[in-house]
């Protein structure tokens, strides 16, 4: 099976939101337990899979600040929020019979592992699908940034980011209906028209490491898995 697929080692990044189903706020079980199946799935193929959950439905750091709170507070408690939408992702895993571990980049060793490279790659060749929580571990980051960090530091063939559009558009295809889609960009192209696919940081990141950036939609049921195997509709970063 593994033949067939187009990135063996990938690092899947979903916002937040993307647990929230048609809630406005927080975890929905039911679409928790959806994304899991895409992720079991593309796992089946033969793929090491390790994960990057954002914590946008729960808590972000800006929130705090924008309000004149302070703004590492309110990224410690953004961080927080990544762990535990972790734990609901892993959990789900688990109960389709796919092994996860979730490795957090905050130590919080009663309720899960601390994050180590080296753990992680042996997991990683284990087959277990690893989701990382915490972010970077540091404020004034996002989950995106973290994301492109554990994605070149795991060495993985791709970056694959989950949103709830199929592709890189050049406005918001919700609101601008004659919006152009990509089908490839340069990573200069998206710094250099300021497209919001992601933040800067974690565009160079992925650049630099030469790893490309996958945009699809992860509310399209089978996506990821063809994704994976190279077909489907999706956006390609890279140079
Ligand atoms: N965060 C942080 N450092 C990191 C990653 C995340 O401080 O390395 C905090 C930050 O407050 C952020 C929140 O965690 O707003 C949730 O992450 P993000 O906004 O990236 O989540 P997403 O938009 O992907 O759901």
């Amino acid at each position: 099976m593994t033949g067939k697929l187009r990135w063996r080692r990938v690092l899947v990044k979903l916002s937040g939101e993307a647990l929230m189903g048609s809630q406005d706020f927080g975890i929905d079980p039911e679409t928790v337990g959806r994304v899991a199946k895409e992720i079991a799935e593309a796992v089946s193929l033969g793929a090491q899979v390790g994960v990057v959950v954002g914590g946008g439905n729960i808590f972000r750091g800006v929130a705090i600040a924008a309000k004149g709170g302070n703004r590492v507070t309110g990224d410690h408690m953004g961080m927080l929020a990544t762990v535990m939408n972790s734990l609901t992702l892993a959990d789900a895993l688990r109960r389709l019979g796919v092994p996860a571990r979730v490795l957090s980049a905050v130590p919080v060793p009663s309720i899960c592992e601390t994050f180590t490279q080296r753990g992680a790659e042996r997991y990683m060749e284990d087959g277990d699908v690893i989701v990382f929580a915490g972010g970077t571990g540091n404020p004034f980051f996002t989950t995106d940034s973290g994301a492109a960090l554990r994605a070149a530091e795991m060495r993985c063939d791709a970056f694959l980011k989950g949103t709830s559009v199929d592709g890189v558009y050049s406005d918001d295809p919700k609101k601008v209906p004659d919006a152009e889609r990509y089908d490839t960009l340069t990573p200069g192209e998206v710094l250099g028209r300021d497209l919001k696919v992601m933040d800067a940081t974690a565009i160079a990141l992925a650049r630099d490491n030469a790893i490309p950036v996958i945009v699809f939609s992860i509310r399209t049921p089978g996506a990821l898995v063809d994704v994976m195997n190279g077909s489907g509709r999706y956006t390609v970063i890279a140079d």
